[in-house]
């Protein structure tokens, strides 16, 4: 469960002769256009007329199929409350399930409890093998989109499942319990044997137990302190063989989690708040040193997809979704270093949604006021993150009608482009050259925002996909699925890629 140190990778590489594969093709290679689509547009629209208009409209050649999860951002319609798109079923899915999408091949989950996952949502209908045909007669590449989401009555997943702070067991995986390596690991195989897919993007848009505490992320105000992750027996274990006192973790995480509370409730310590917390850490380095853990523990599953893959066939590509928590909270974006992902990716899907932007950065200011940045409005907190995030936007009261720009667009872009490119005076491996991981930013349409708050249009998409590819951007993915947007919207990516 180590994470691949830079020696392995390279022995890694020069073992299976990746050097040659995938992130090294030829720069005359087309750009990547991608689209992310769920089964259910599939079943509703039928998958001819589907892949029709993704060439026709937008010039899509590559497919992220939501494959695998549990949650309906991805998989589902339409949100709740949000418009109807104007195509498809009008209607919501209440009734979804989640799971796999495609068929399950159960002899690769002999080594985790967790192997009843398949989909019920639409029976009898896998989404790879009815979409593969006719996606390469058209050049359409195939990627399986699964992401780090669950529910929490499936059979056998009580034994995966974090520990929180509290006790108590969570909704989320630990990435440091062997049956959950062995989880990912199984469905990863099972996609790369069972289907000829052009490759896989994971995407888990979870951190660690600091950040939540804080509530540092995008809907952090509603997060809990007391029901961090994770501190089950294999963190533990894990945290004594890298000397880390376990007991002293959970005695600051409960100091922290009383601090949070207080803060919330507007109980400034004499101190103020930022001493207040940077205090707490001072005296109690495990909290970061968790912190910590708990990132390696996501890093290392990254490092595990990406290293069996490449032992399976090694010219699949593999890429991970990053959270766009990245765009908000300096803790996170700390932790996403594009330098680490150049060991393990062939591609990056950097979320960079900048019309539900709006209103997912001013929900962050408004928690991170509350917690360790409490010496500072909102406002005041919305301004230190443009400062230190490298990009401008509406103020506070505005943000969430305005959304973001083109030009944070074109920003995160070029930050995630200048981020995994070589370094000058890196020496390459002695038995193989790291490759440089493709960036294709995630695009923004029609992602739900509140009544009166900034909704997508179609000049908003053509600056959007101009910035991107404007800033260096190898392709883009249209995001977060078909089945929400609008066709206008869709046709404008299209538009912009004309010319
Ligand atoms: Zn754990």
């Amino acid at each position: 469960m180590s994470e691949l140190s830079r020696r392995e990778f390279a022995k890694l590489v020069g073992a299976a002769g990746i050097a040659s594969s995938f992130p090294q093709q030829p720069q005359t290679s087309r750009r990547t256009i991608g689209i992310q689509v769920g089964a259910v547009s599939f079943v509703d629209e039928g998958v001819e007329p589907v892949l029709d208009r993704f060439q026709r409209d937008a010039g899509i050649n590559a497919l992220f199929v939501a494959s695998f999860t549990y949650g309906r951002g991805i998989a589902g319609r339409q949100v709740p409350g949000q418009p109807l798109p104007d195509h498809g079923k009008q209607e919501y899915d209440p009734e979804f399930h989640g799971g796999n999408f495609a068929r399950t091949h159960e002899q690769y989950y002999a080594r985790t409890s967790l192997k009843k996952i398949q989909g019920s949502d639409h029976p009898g209908f896998d989404v790879l093998a009815s979409v593969l045909p006719q996606a390469r007669s058209r050049g359409m590449k195939v990627f399986c989109w699964y992401e780090d989401v669950f529910r929490r009555d499936l059979e056998g997943i009580d034994r995966l499942q974090e520990v929180t702070l509290s006790g108590k067991k969570a909704s989320t995986l630990c990435f440091h319990n062997p049956e959950v390596q062995a989880f990912w690991q199984a469905l990863t195989e099972d996609y790369v044997r069972s289907y000829a897919i052009d490759g896989v993007m994971w995407g888990s848009e979870r951190q660690g137990p600091f950040g939540n505490a804080l509530g540092a992320m995008h809907g952090g105000a509603r997060s809990n302190p007391l029901e961090v992750t994770c501190f089950c027996d294999f963190c533990k274990r894990e945290a004594k063989s890298r000397g880390i006192e376990a007991q002293r973790a959970i005695d600051g995480y409960t100091k922290l989690a009383s601090l949070v509370l207080e803060s919330r409730a507007e109980k400034r310590p004499a101190d103020g708040y930022f001493v207040s917390y940077w205090r707490l850490l001072l005296k109690y380095p495990e909290i970061l040193a968790w912190e910590k853990l708990w990132t390696e523990g996501q890093q290392s599953t990254y490092a595990n997809i990406y290293q069996l893959a490449k032992s399976i066939r090694r010219d699949v590509g593999v890429g991970w979704h990053i959270w766009h928590n990245n765009s908000f909270s300096p803790f996170y974006r700390a932790e996403q270093d594009y330098a680490e992902f150049r060991k393990y990716s062939d591609f990056l899907k950097v979320v960079i949604y900048n019309n539900c932007g709006g209103t997912r950065l001013a929900s962050y200011a408004n928690s991170m006021s509350r917690t360790i940045l409490g010496d500072f409005s909102a406002d005041e907190v919305l301004g230190l993150t443009y400062k230190v995030q490298d990009y401008q936007g509406a103020n506070l009261a505005e943000l969430g009608r305005k959304g973001l720009s083109a030009d944070y667009v074109a920003r995160e872009t070029r930050r995630a482009v200048i981020g995994v490119a070589p370094h000058p005076d890196e020496s390459a491996p002695a038995s193989g050259t790291l490759g440089t991981p493709k960036i294709w930013p995630g695009i923004d349409i029609d992602i739900p925002t509140g009544q009166d708050e900034k909704k997508t249009e179609p000049q908003d998409v053509r600056d959007a996909v101009r910035a991107a590819l404007g800033a260096g951007a190898e392709g883009v993915i249209l995001s977060r699925k078909y089945s929400e947007m609008r066709l206008a919207n869709l046709r404008a990516a299209g538009e912009a890629l004309r010319g």
